[in-house]
């Protein structure tokens, strides 16, 4: 069977690589000899990636443009480019070139076995900071640890799902997303292929360390309340401290006469507890936050234009 693939495509100041990135796509797409639309969002970028996605878009009718309002992330950007897709299939894929275009060959032999999402996990990075390779790594370890959601380990957002999971992903309309998460949570027969992942083809990663963190946060948050429920355990273990300690101080106030000396177990005390309290503090805003952003009900997006859509797909519901 030939299906219609679409292939999502998110770039935020992607100048200097997004030609190289079409040229590549082009090829790998013409040579599977199927229809296909490539849909390139623009999120918010400052630098030429617009303008060198209009001349794209006005040679090629096959590859569409949404251009956002502002910058509002790359997994907002990535959700866009998946509700406006039409194809039997959609392929998610970095405009760095650190995925290969050609893996999506891989994708669609394991397409044809009956799998619903292929996804590719990295075997090895090339190029990346040892600190980002190691953050990922205890990133992804950490929040396997936390979730019930069997979300794979080194995985990022370079896969292929078929329709039942897009239309399953357009129906959850949460804020922070964290897309290799929600679709490991709708389930259906997944599997994933190793790939050497590779280093940026130019440019520089628009992932500085605080994005890395809020990414994190949000994954974690998306799919555990072990965090929240932490601070039960730590008050439980406070409590346990405390008492033994009044034992003690009533011992020592009882029995000896070495009462005065309390400054330093004092001091420790309070800052114990109040870093612990501060530190639960945090982790309430965490979720009270993503609490609020929801009930606000705000559009994901905001789309300036639309290039190279036909009106039936322009009037996709947002
Ligand atoms: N991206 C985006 N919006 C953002 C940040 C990134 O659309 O606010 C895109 C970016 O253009 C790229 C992909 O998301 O296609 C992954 O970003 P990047 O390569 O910088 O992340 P890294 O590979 O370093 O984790
Ligand atoms: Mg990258």
């Amino acid at each position: 069977m030939s299906p219609f693939v679409s292939v999502v495509v998110p770039a935020y100041n992607e100048e200097p690589v997004i030609e190289a990135t079409f040229g590549r796509l082009k090829k790998v797409l013409d040579d599977l000899e199927f229809e296909y639309e490539l849909i390139f969002v623009n999120d918010g970028s400052k630098d030429g990636t617009l303008a060198k996605l209009r001349h794209i878009a006005s040679e090629h009718s096959q590859v569409k443009v949404i251009d956002f309002s502002r910058n509002f992330g790359h997994q907002i950007a990535v959700t866009a480019g998946i509700e406006k897709a039409s194809g039997d299939v959609v392929v998610l894929i970095d405009a760095d070139l650190q995925d290969p275009p050609e893996l999506i060959r891989d994708f669609l032999d394991k397409w044809r076995e009956g799998y619903d999402v292929v996804y590719a996990v990295r075997a090895q990075r090339q190029g990346e900071t040892w600190f980002k390779r190691w953050s990922a790594s205890v990133f992804y370890r950490t929040l396997r640890r936390l979730t019930n959601v069997d979300i794979p380990l080194d995985t990022g957002d370079f896969r292929l799902m078929n329709r039942n999971v897009v239309d399953s992903l357009r129906e959850i309309r949460e804020r922070h997303r964290f897309i290799r998460g929600l679709v490991a949570w709708v389930g259906y027969r997944q599997i994933g292929i190793p790939y050497v992942r590779s280093d940026r083809f130019a440019g520089e990663s628009k992932y500085p360390l605080s994005k890395m963190i809020r990414f994190s946060l949000d994954g974690i948050t998306s799919f555990s309340y072990k965090p929240l429920q932490a601070s039960t355990t730590l008050g439980f273990l406070g409590a346990a401290i405390g008492f033994v300690g009044i034992l003690v101080i009533l011992y020592l106030r009882l029995f000896t006469h070495l009462t005065i000396q309390g400054w330093t177990s004092l001091m420790v005390m309070v800052l114990f507890i109040g870093g612990i309290q501060l530190l639960m503090l945090g982790v309430l805003g965490e979720y009270i936050g993503r609490i609020y952003d929801e009930v606000r009900d705000r559009p994901l997006y905001l789309v300036k234009e639309l290039l190279n859509f036909n009106d039936a797909e322009k009037d996709r519901r947002k």
